[in-house]
């Protein structure tokens, strides 16, 4: 596996390989790696049949907002370095804050009211920090594809309106939610739970087995199933819910009657620590 640090010379390592006819996959990454980020190199090799898998680790300061947990957000070189090389993963490209964004920058990419919608009403710029660095990453990368996690699914529906908004000859591709044995979303950020709130977190796994299954059962009222989610996952103590809320993919605005494609998406808080999950029917 090689290691990148320069955009430049990512830029030009990726030109070089697609002059010799490969294709590239991409997989942006904040690191802290673990198997729901090494599924997406899979994704590319496998099923989207890439040559090359380009993996980036950077932790981006544009999307933590002044009171989120940019400096203490999990951070581990030689553990990534490896758990990359055995996934597969041909380059690793590791950016400084400093190449990303030199003094001098003034240029943001935002994806409008998408990014106002449910994780955005919290974190009002956190998804301008996503769509900025992604197409700076791209434009860097040049892939022929980009995957990503549906975990983040309200970050993949803005990241595809950006691409076709700006023509970025790319396509994106969407990976389904790896979890662990008990049901919780991987996440770099679980280490952050304690035991208590770990145990307490799996409910945000069963509010939406629960929605699933009323869903099978003829339920179309979000506002029905969006009480009985509620209801599960008020019953812990520790739990905080920021939303739940069933939306359409395209635009993220809340749907009156159920149907395909929906997103149920909730976020909910278990002490200092921010969760995220979903299914999409
Ligand atoms: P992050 O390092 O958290 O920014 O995530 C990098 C990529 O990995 C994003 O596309 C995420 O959606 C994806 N990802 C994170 N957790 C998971 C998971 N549990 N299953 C599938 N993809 C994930």
């Amino acid at each position: 596996m090689i290691l990148i640090k320069e955009p430049n010379a990512m830029h030009d390592y990726v030109n070089a390989s697609k002059r010799t006819g490969k294709r590239i996959g991409f997989v942006p990454t904040m690191g802290f790696l673990h198997a729901g980020h090494t599924s997406l190199a899979s994704l590319c090799r496998t099923r989207e049949s890439c040559d090359e898998v380009i993996m980036s680790i950077f932790v981006n300061p544009l999307q933590f907002g002044p009171q989120e947990d940019y400096e203490k957000y999990p951070r581990d070189m030689d553990r990534d370095t490896s758990i990359a090389e055995k996934a597969g993963v041909d380059v690793l490209f590791v950016p400084d804050a400093s190449a990303m964004y030199p003094a001098a920058a003034r240029t943001k990419v935002e994806v409008e009211e998408m990014s106002q919608a449910l994780c955005g009403v919290s974190r009002p710029t956190h998804f301008r920090g996503v769509t900025t660095v992604v197409a700076k990453l791209l434009n860097i990368v040049n892939p022929d594809v980009a995957a990503f996690g549906q975990k983040d699914a309200q970050q993949f529906f803005i990241l595809q309106r950006m691409v076709a908004d700006l023509n970025m000859p790319v396509q994106l591709v969407m990976a389904p939610i790896v979890r662990e044995a008990d049901g919780l979303a991987m996440s770099s950020r679980n280490v952050y739970l304690n035991e208590e709130e770990r145990k307490q977190a799996l409910s945000l796994s069963r509010a939406l087995v629960m929605a699933h299954q009323m869903i099978e059962k003829g339920e179309t009222k979000p506002a029905v199933i969006i009480q009985r989610m509620t209801a599960i996952i008020r019953q812990q103590p520790l739990a905080k819910i920021d939303y739940v809320a069933i939306v359409e993919t395209e635009n993220l605005q809340p749907i009156q009657t159920i149907q395909s494609p929906a997103l149920i998406a909730l976020a909910v808080l278990f002490g200092k620590t921010r969760l995220i999950d979903n299914i999409i029917i």
